[in-house]
């Protein structure tokens, strides 16, 4: 297959750019490096069958493909607030523009969308049919709706122009190849800790997540782009069950680390969601996926990963 990852010099785009590289397909990753960079995919830069276009995708472009990954688009926090106008474009105008391209060449297209569209969610754990409770109008909206709409036209373009369409709701994903400013909260806990710094816990730490390791979340994400099922065109949650509050979190970094860590409170930010845990029975009956990596064990990669950012290396940016 030749196939187009947008945000592909981004943590996880990277990574699925390595996977796609290493089942023998043709990748061209496509990035405006806002919060990618180069050296995420140093290694693959020598590759015959890899090619990087620096382009932003909130303007059309032409290329020939089978398939297309859109994952263009800031994901911390931190990133997408920074220029929320910029973020609701890039979510509506670029997969507008990934979806004509895949209506006028015939490619198969998958979305990244995201647990955020369950908003501050008061369904638990969630599931694909819970329609959310999002704020249209508050610091996290630009992400929120714009990857609702996101969706709305992945949906659309299906069934008005038969465009073959996958959405993945992805959850909190974490491991090599997050940048060390960011802002998410496991690459800030585990620089915070490498450099003797207390960890920033923000609110009391009572509020949940759902850890997934990225090798876990790549095998989800390709097992969708395979599935060809009645409903495979509908979304589906893929991430970790298994739900942890933050305190919680910052035990589970100490025990891995083998160091008590200090923490600071910070205030918690508005409409920081207080709960969320995927259900994945849907990615389990359909696409035989459930995650594998042990946190403990994930976090042990990511911790490794960043000392040798620290050190001045440049990570092995685990086997993507
Ligand atoms: P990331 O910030 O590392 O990657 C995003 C990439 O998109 C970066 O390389 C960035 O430079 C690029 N990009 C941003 N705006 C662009 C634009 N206008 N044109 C071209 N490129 C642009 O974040 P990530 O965690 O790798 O997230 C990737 C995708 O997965 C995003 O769409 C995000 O919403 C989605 N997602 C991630 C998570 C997670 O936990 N990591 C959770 C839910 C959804
Ligand atoms: N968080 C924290 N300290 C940090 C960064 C984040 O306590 O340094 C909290 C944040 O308030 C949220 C959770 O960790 O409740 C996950 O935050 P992140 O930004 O990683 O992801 P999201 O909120 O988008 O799920």
């Amino acid at each position: 297959m030749r196939v187009l990852v947008t945000g592909g010099a981004g943590f996880l785009g990277s990574h699925l750019c390595g996977r796609l590289l290493g089942e023998g397909h043709s990748v061209i990753a496509l990035d405006n490096l806002f919060t990618g960079t180069k050296r995420n995919i140093s290694a693959l830069l020598g590759h015959r069958d890899f090619e990087l276009i620096r382009h932003d995708v909130v303007n059309p472009i032409l290329l020939e493909v089978d398939w297309i990954f859109n994952f263009a688009c800031p994901a911390s926090p931190v990133h997408y607030q920074n220029n929320p106008v910029k973020t609701v474009k890039t979510s509506v105008m670029g997969t507008l523009h990934m979806l004509g391209l895949a209506k006028r060449v015939g490619a198969r297209i998958l979305q990244a969308s995201t647990s955020e569209v369950y908003g501050d969610p008061a369904v638990h754990p969630q599931t694909e049919s819970y329609w959310g409770n999002v704020n249209p109008v508050g610091p996290r909206s630009c992400y929120d709706e714009g990857k609702r709409v996101a969706e709305t036209l992945m949906t659309d373009y299906h069934q008005q122009n038969g465009v073959d369409t996958r959405i993945v709701r992805i959850f909190n994903t974490y491991g090599p190849r997050m940048t060390v400013g960011d802002g998410r909260v496991v690459s800030n806990f585990i620089v915070q800790a490498l450099r003797g710094e207390p960890l920033t816990v923000y609110g009391d730490g009572s509020q949940t997540r759902s850890f997934c390791y990225v090798d876990d979340l790549v095998d989800g994400v390709m097992r969708l782009m395979a599935w060809e099922g009645d409903t495979c065109h509908d979304p589906v949650n893929v991430g970790c069950p298994v739900e942890s509050t933050i305190a919680e979190l910052v035990e589970r970094i100490g025990r891995v680390m083998g160091r008590r860590l200090e923490v600071v409170r910070r205030p918690l930010p508005k409409d920081d969601p207080v709960r969320r845990c995927p259900d994945i029975s849907r990615a389990e009956r359909h696409l035989g996926w459930s995650p594998k990596v042990e946190l403990d064990t994930g976090l042990a990669k990511t911790v490794a990963y960043f000392e040798s950012v620290l050190k001045g290396g440049q990570g092995d940016g685990g086997e993507g």
